[in-house]
């Protein structure tokens, strides 16, 4: 098995600590392998597996991811920094445990400055097969157990956050909260919001998972296309990213956006179109940080007391950003990214660019 390894150097990797490509042949294997930022710790990311039209959109979507892991373990104060890695996906037949072996090896040749985990396209047991050929991988069966709990906790705290910046209560007794995506993360969100008193209309492109969520929360159903026209006080997307874009915000009837989903916003512009519109957003690498958070237990040996404080601290960190956003007049997404930047003195970037 020869891997080939290329760094990087053009003005698109600027800002990033290294990029390579990385093929084997033999395995089918072609991936791109980003580190951003290790000021804070080893860069965390996923191993992402799926189709690319070619090197150059698997680039766009590794450089995004990287960065973006970098300001969700740098706003949870985590002792990790960013990273993530993507593997476009061979278009015929090709033999997983070969390429998964392949990429073990990629990661390994960066001696533990990134580890990474699952993605879309990876599971924890394609960690195990990663896991023969390098030690810098987590995610593995057995290992922790599913993060989504977590991560759905931290998004209750954010919004709770944003329910105290509009009315000074934190209470979500009574406030209509509408859940986008029953998965992993929407549905632990539904139930523990029920458990708090919310009141939650759910939806999913899954006829299923959004009855067996209904009937757990005593909640109403709503078509997926109607999710955003939903007379809700919170819009809860925990589906996929850029549902909030040109076509959505003006339809929301929510005065709060807090979710799970990654890249919510499709550009820059979305999140002072939700400003100009009076609606509070509690930025997404801010309020889904509980599975990066979760992760502290097997990197950096946390323990429960020092995860559940993480987790509740999304509430604070959550009301410094809307607070900041308000007193300088920006979108809390910007004011969420000037908080990161300045913790880790790096300077600020173009837009994001495309979604999930
Ligand atoms: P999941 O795949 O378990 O659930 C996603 C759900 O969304 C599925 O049930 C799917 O059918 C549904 N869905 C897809 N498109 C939809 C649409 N247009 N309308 C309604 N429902 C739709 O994923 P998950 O683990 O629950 O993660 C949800 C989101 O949160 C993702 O964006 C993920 O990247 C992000 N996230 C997850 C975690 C975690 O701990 N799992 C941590 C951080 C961020």
């Amino acid at each position: 098995m020869s891997l080939q390894l290329t760094k990087l150097e053009s003005p698109r990797v600027a800002g990033y600590e290294e990029v390579w490509v990385a093929k084997d042949p033999d395995a089918s294997y072609h991936a791109i392998l980003a580190v951003h930022n290790t000021r804070l710790g080893p860069a965390l990311g996923g191993s992402r597996l799926m189709r690319y039209a070619g090197e150059d959109a698997a680039l766009t979507d590794v450089l995004r991811l990287a960065r973006g892991m970098t300001y969700k373990c740098a706003a949870a104060n985590i002792p990790l920094g960013g990273g993530k890695s993507v593997i476009l996906e061979p278009p015929n037949g090709y033999d997983r445990g070969a390429l998964l072996r392949a990429h073990g090896r990629a990661v390994e040749s960066l001696n533990g400055r990134y580890v990474t985990s699952v993605d879309i396209g990876t599971g924890p047991v394609d960690m195990v097969t990663i896991r023969e050929t390098t030690t810098h991988v987590t995610g593995l069966p057995n290992e922790l157990g599913d993060p989504s709990p977590v991560t759905a906790r931290g998004v209750v705290r954010a919004m709770e956050a944003a329910r105290y910046v509009r009315t000074s209560s934190r209470d979500l007794h009574g406030v209509r909260v509408a859940v986008q995506g029953c998965g992993h993360v929407g549905a632990a969100l539904a139930r523990q919001l029920h458990a708090l008193g919310a009141r939650l209309i759910v939806s999913d492109v899954s006829s299923d998972r959004a009855e067996t969520a209904a009937a757990e929360c005593d909640a109403d159903g709503c078509r997926p296309d109607e999710i955003y026209d939903a007379e809700a006080d919170v819009y809860a997307p925990c589906a996929t990213g850029a549902t909030l874009n040109a076509r959505t915000i003006p339809r929301l009837r929510a005065s709060m956006v807090t979710g799970a989903a990654n890249n919510q916003l499709e550009t820059s512009a979305d999140g002072d179109a939700l400003r100009a519109r009076g609606i509070t957003y509690v930025p997404d690498f801010i309020a889904n940080a509980g599975g990066a958070i979760y992760l502290c237990r097997v990197l950096a040996g946390w323990t429960d007391a020092e995860t559940d404080a993480a987790v509740e601290s999304i509430f604070d960190s959550s009301v410094e950003v809307l607070r900041r956003a308000e007193q300088e007049g920006i979108s809390a997404q910007i004011a969420a990214e000037r908080v990161v930047e300045a913790r880790l003195d790096i300077s600020a970037t173009e837009d994001w660019g495309s979604p999930d």
